[in-house]
């Protein structure tokens, strides 16, 4: 996936003011307005383009730009601002209509206070210590989830929490209208994976449809032999293929049904439109291998994944990849797999069956072939790795029944020991925080799942603003948590959801 997903994308920039200041001040507004503009995108350090519109003076022109933004298929969310005071109330009717994310910017045109210069007419036109606390009363008293932005728009953490925020919005605007493919339903009795569809689709907006593995194996077995050799020769050049999978090894065989099966899902998700899948190694009729390669390589491509039917990471872990463009690092499906346990520290071995995005790798991966003790198919062919190190999250969504929570671990990926020469999959080793104890029990009291979202690139951040942009509940495990206070927290979420938002 590259940035091309962004390039069409807007954020709209509106600045809210009133007929009162007159024309004089309203045309230095909107010039100032558009200096602001001009400078957030020369910045380089925004993914989304931002477009100013004209100054909102009136309760209509606010409901009107609202409902454009609504209208725009590529607005993504607005960024307001308020230069001079802008009376709240004529918000009222747009931000009740709006359906789509807005952050608050709150910023001033100038940074540093001119001394000697500065008189009333300097004081009426930079008013955003007051008019953003006017425009974020209503908000507030709106319950409206929404980003708060504080700081002089030049500044590079200004910009960095933008940066953020857009993410999400593209992430979450991608989310509008996506669509899922099930190939086989949930791991049979897994309860975590489960959940309600309908539900999902009202929250996140996106659709999960099953589909018969039937249907994906005709499209497998009708990829052309020249598409296959042609497939090859990017895995030869692309990783370190094993010699037994090369051109006359005895394996090489194995390598072209994993093609195959690469060519076909790929096919089958382009002509669907769809944005990821699941599968489950209890239901491949027709598949020759469970796919690994081809789930690896559809993930570094963007595509969402998750195993045994695991609608939710899918969507989850799509939502991270958009988020993610561009940025260093990668991003994967992940499992927590095996603990390591010893007095020089507790750490999680993350891996999957197969299933690991090589976006994470921190070498060239090797292309292998080995058994796979369940799913009675044949040996499949998967990358395997170690996943770079430094900080990252994992990251799930569980439904609760009448809601979802949206649970962000903070990790430090740490190398292995030691080589890990007979583990066939690709892997990551970390520590979680606030310390392995206290972060795994709350992640189990939280009810976190197994599989998650896992990223090098992304932050605790971009998870929780687009926990606000769905209206989901959102829980930290981060540095600075304790279990005491994590167990609070879910007890005062589970009353502040039970009272439907505080309503
Ligand atoms: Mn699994």
């Amino acid at each position: 996936m590259n940035t091309d997903i962004f390039t069409p994308l807007e954020v709209w920039f509106v600045v809210g003011s009133q007929h009162l200041y007159g024309p004089e001040t309203l045309e230095q507004v909107a010039a100032d307005s558009q200096k602001i503009a001009d400078g957030l995108n020369a910045s380089g350090k925004l993914p989304v383009k931002v477009v100013l519109q004209p100054t909102v003076k009136s309760p209509e022109e606010v409901y009107n730009v609202c409902q454009a933004a609504n209208a725009a298929p590529n607005c993504i969310g607005l960024v307001c601002w308020m230069h001079t005071f802008s009376p709240a109330k004529m918000w009222i009717a747009g931000l009740s209509a709006l359906q789509k994310p807005f952050a608050q910017l709150h910023t001033q045109f100038n940074a540093e206070i001119p001394w000697s210069t500065i008189d009333m007419d300097f004081m009426n036109l930079n008013q955003t210590a007051h008019g953003g606390r006017e425009f974020g009363f209503i908000g507030t008293r709106m319950k409206l989830g929404r980003k708060v932005i504080v700081g002089h728009w030049q500044d590079a953490d200004v910009l960095a929490r933008l940066d953020v925020w857009m993410r999400a919005a593209a992430a979450w605007h991608d989310a509008q209208g996506a669509k899922f493919a099930r190939f086989g339903d949930n791991m049979r009795e897994v309860a975590v994976t489960e959940g309600n569809k309908v539900s999902a689709q009202m929250q996140f907006g996106y659709s999960v449809n099953g589909y018969g593995v039937g249907d994906l194996v005709a499209v497998v077995n009708g990829v052309a032999e020249s598409d296959v050799s042609e497939l090859i020769a990017v895995y030869m050049d692309s990783y370190n293929v094993a010699p037994e999978l090369q051109t006359g090894g005895n394996r090489h065989q194995s390598l072209r049904d994993a093609a195959r099966i690469e060519l076909g899902i790929r096919t089958f998700l382009e002509d669907g439109g769809f944005k990821g899948y699941t599968d489950t190694f209890e239901d491949l009729h027709g598949l020759k291998q469970l796919p690994g390669v081809a789930s690896q390589r559809l993930m570094a491509d963007g595509y969402g994944f998750g195993a045994e039917g695991d609608w939710k990471t899918a969507a989850l872990l799509r939502a991270m990849k958009v988020m993610s463009v561009g940025l260093e690092g990668g991003t994967s499906f992940m499992e927590d797999y095996t603990y390591h346990f010893s007095p020089k520290g507790n750490k999680v071995l993350g891996a999957h069956m197969l299933e690991i995005c090589p976006s994470i790798a921190a070498a060239k991966p090797s292309l292998e072939i080995h058994p796979l003790g369940i799913g009675g198919k044949e040996d499949p062919v998967r990358l395997v790795f170690d996943s770079q190190t430094g900080p990252a999250i994992n990251a799930t969504v569980i439904d609760l029944g009448a809601r979802y929570r949206l649970l962000v671990n903070t990790v430090d990926v740490v190398p292995t020991d030691e080589p890990l020469p007979k583990l066939p999959v690709a892997r990551a080793l970390w520590t979680p925080h606030p310390n392995f104890q206290e972060g795994v029990a709350a992640w189990i009291l939280a009810g976190g799942a197994h599989h998650t979202g896992y990223s090098l690139c992304l932050t605790a951040e971009h998870m929780e603003d687009f926990a606000t942009m769905a209206g989901v509940e959102y829980l930290l495990i981060g540095e600075n948590s304790t279990l005491a206070d994590i167990k609070k927290e879910l007890k005062w979420n589970d009353v502040y959801y039970h009272l439907g938002l505080g309503n």
